[in-house]
């Protein structure tokens, strides 16, 4: 990934506006305390972090198809394997728990989207 692209800044958890400061306290994609904690601005470049009230309320209407992208072919490939491959019978509960297991870095994924469509990255900043 190189650095100034959006998807740098989206999968690196990194500020849409200089790509160096964290996004999230726990800046890992996977994390388990803390989950969605942001600190209110940039450490480097000051950027708010939070924009308006409920700003990422409107980060749910990107991680829902994301989930719908994941989970609707698990259903139906759970519905037309069940009873063929028994290997599969096995593995469909741990698909079901990684699709839950998901959720945490979707969630996060969504926040830095909904911030890289609003904040434009300003290349001076990261240099
Ligand atoms: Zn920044």
């Amino acid at each position: 990934m190189q650095k100034g692209t959006k998807s740098y800044s989206i999968l690196k958890l990194k500020c849409p506006r200089c790509h160096k400061g964290d996004l999230f306290v726990n800046n890992r994609l996977f994390a388990f305390s803390k989950l969605l904690v942001m600190p209110k601005r940039c450490k480097h470049c000051n950027q708010d972090y939070y924009i308006e009230p409920g700003f990422y309320s409107a980060a749910l209407w990107i991680s829902y198809p994301i989930e719908l992208l994941l989970i609707i072919p698990t259903i139906f490939s759970g519905l037309i394997m069940d009873n063929s491959h028994q290997v599969f019978q096995i593995l469909f509960p741990a698909l079901v728990v990684l699709l839950f297991a998901l959720q945490v870095p979707i969630m996060r994924i969504s926040r830095a989207i909904l911030l890289n469509i609003t904040v434009a990255y300003d290349k001076t900043l990261s240099q």
